[in-house]
């Protein structure tokens, strides 16, 4: 199985990069400046080779992104998995009122628009059997339980679920599995030291729900990294 994987450089995204590789997959690694150092990704290089390609893959730039898809599909790659992983945090425990409407801007293009023009691009690539379509999602985009002040962030996520829950409806019958899946309160840059969770455990799980096909049990493609359903 080949697996596109985007904000791959660090967090969450390399470590399913990481555990991808280390279960036999291939990777095509979506980092926005492939030219900078990317100390860690090129160490997982030297180990796998061929089986990792990095690839530049900013989700904000839609012609980019349709360059990537034509010059996999032109040397004949075919997908196993995409997963929708990068995304910016922005304004938390900002008031409706002191909110800028910058950071709404950034967060949807990256959080929301970015995972839109991926699977726009790359679907046509998803030609493996059993496939799958992960999109991280994240509890603060829980309608059920929305807290305040956490606006473009938390509205960027509940709206990936609807797109999960959009696409879900439209693949099912290719036998493709979309879920939106909340990996936990992380250690990385984002969720900060203080977080209970180690990435890799998230991407074990991650790639477990892709490995076993994980079906929530309710009526919503929304769980958690270890499968269990998470309240829409
Ligand atoms: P990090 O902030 O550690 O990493 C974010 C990644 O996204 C980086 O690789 C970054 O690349 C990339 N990225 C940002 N903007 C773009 C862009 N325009 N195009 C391509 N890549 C981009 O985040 P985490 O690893 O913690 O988070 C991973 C996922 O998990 C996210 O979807 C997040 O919302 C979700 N999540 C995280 C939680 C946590 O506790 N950490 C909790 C719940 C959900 P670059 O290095 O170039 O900036």
């Amino acid at each position: 199985m080949n697996i596109i994987i985007t904000g791959a450089g660090r967090g969450l995204g390399y470590e399913l990069a990481a555990e991808a590789l280390k279960r036999g997959y291939g990777v095509i690694a979506g980092v926005r400046r492939p030219d900078q150092e990317q100390t860690a990704l090129s160490k997982l290089a030297e180990t796998y080779g061929e089986k990792l390609t990095i690839a530049a893959l900013d989700v904000t730039d839609e012609a980019g992104i349709a360059a990537l898809a034509a010059s996999l599909q032109e040397q004949g790659r075919t997908l196993g998995a995409i997963i929708n992983n990068a995304a910016v945090l922005n304004a938390r425990d900002t008031s409706i009122e002191a909110l800028d409407f910058q950071d709404m801007l950034i967060t949807m293009d990256i959080n929301l628009y970015g995972p839109i023009r991926v699977v726009k691009h790359f679907l046509p690539l998803l030609t493996e059997p059993e496939c799958s379509i992960i999109n991280i999602s994240s509890e603060a985009g829980s309608i059920t339980n929305a807290y305040p002040n956490d606006y473009p962030y938390g509205i960027s996520k509940a709206a990936l679920n609807m797109f999960t829950q959009q696409l879900h409806v439209y693949v099912k019958e290719r036998g493709i599995q979309v879920l939106s899946v909340h990996p936990g309160w992380m250690q990385t840059d984002m969720g900060g030291a203080e977080a209970p969770t180690n990435p890799n455990h998230s991407a074990e799980g991650i790639l477990d729900l892709i490995e076993k096909r994980t079906t929530p049990e309710g009526h919503f493609m929304f769980v958690d990294y270890t499968g269990k359903d998470m309240k829409i």
